[in-house]
């Protein structure tokens, strides 16, 4: 699994960085989160690919977040991508998108579903991962969403089950799968032959909101935490008036989650390098990150 940052600046682009998306890889199907205007620019330069299974989520209807998923449908078009698309948001983002492809003709050369999340909960089920949402607190309803991989079977131990006679094959798989067998008038258990199961990953992503004690819950235990910092901490007032969060206030959710690491993204304008976010987030949590336009990182499975 990858995560790529598409666009890491908040309300306005600067040179060095476009608006919010944050693309994650994961067994070749694409989960985007946000679509600020412009990102499609990123989302090639980030070689994803135009006709990929995928998936995207849009957290809320303010231009920086939404307004990119626009030009991404055109490029994706005129590319003749072929693939549905799935995209997820609330109501009004249905709204949004129907009334654009109503006036503008992207001679679209797929379909989209436009699928409207109406309450908190699981906005995704599929066989190895679920993606949920969970209400954030903005200046306009926003939603924060977490990726979570369901747990992978444990390790088998092949050799054991070689030395016991047993073919390859079906009975394996019925071990493997948690199911205890007979073999040659013996019986042999599951668990004897396959360790604990494997937690999957979880990821968070907070969108753009205010810490509150309800997404510290809801980001409990992610290995990464994806946190909008649009401030340093000297700027609260402002977090407050505007309805964003502070590096120091990221840090502290994340903390307070039990996350393992922590990219501080949503940056203000005003600030041309971030180490001041950073070195105050991380006088809080240990391992802190600034995100960066086209950064990738690799996301493995916890130890
Ligand atoms: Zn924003």
């Amino acid at each position: 699994m990858q995560m790529v940052f598409l666009g890491t600046s908040s309300a306005a682009p600067t040179i060095q960085r476009g608006l919010s998306s944050i693309a994650i890889m994961r067994d070749g199907e694409l989960l985007l989160f946000d679509a600020g205007e412009g990102m499609q620019r990123n989302f090639i330069k980030a070689g994803l690919g135009m006709n990929r299974k995928m998936k995207v989520f849009v957290s809320h209807m303010h231009a920086d977040h939404c307004v990119g998923l626009l030009g991404l449908l055109q490029t994706m078009a005129l590319q003749g991508r072929e693939r549905r698309l799935d995209v997820y948001g609330q109501p009004r983002l249905k709204e949004f998108l129907i009334e654009n492809m109503r006036i503008i003709n992207f001679g679209l050369t797929f379909d989209v579903a436009i699928h409207t999340i109406e309450q908190e909960g699981v906005v995704v089920e599929e066989n190895d991962y679920r993606v949920l949402c969970c209400e954030a607190k903005h200046s306009v309803p926003s939603l924060s969403f977490k990726l979570e991989e369901l747990d992978r079977p444990g390790v088998f131990d092949v050799e054991r089950v070689k030395k016991m006679g047993i073919p390859q094959g079906e009975l394996y798989s019925r071990l493997q799968h948690g199911q205890d067998i007979e073999y040659m008038g013996k019986a042999v258990r599951s668990r004897d032959v396959v360790g604990p199961s494997r937690p999957g990953r979880k990821i968070g992503i907070s969108g753009d909101t205010r810490p509150t004690d309800k997404l510290a819950k809801f980001f409990s235990g992610c290995d990464i935490l994806v946190f909008e910092s649009t401030y340093a901490h000297d700027k609260l007032q402002k977090a407050l008036e505007t309805s964003h969060s502070t590096a120091t206030e990221a840090a502290t959710l994340a903390k307070q989650a039990g996350v393992k690491k922590l990219f501080l993204t949503h940056f203000s304008a005003r600030y041309d390098e971030t180490s001041q976010l950073v070195s105050e987030a991380k006088a809080i949590h240990d391992d802190v990150e600034a995100a960066e336009d086209l950064k990738v990182v690799e996301i493995p499975y916890p130890a």
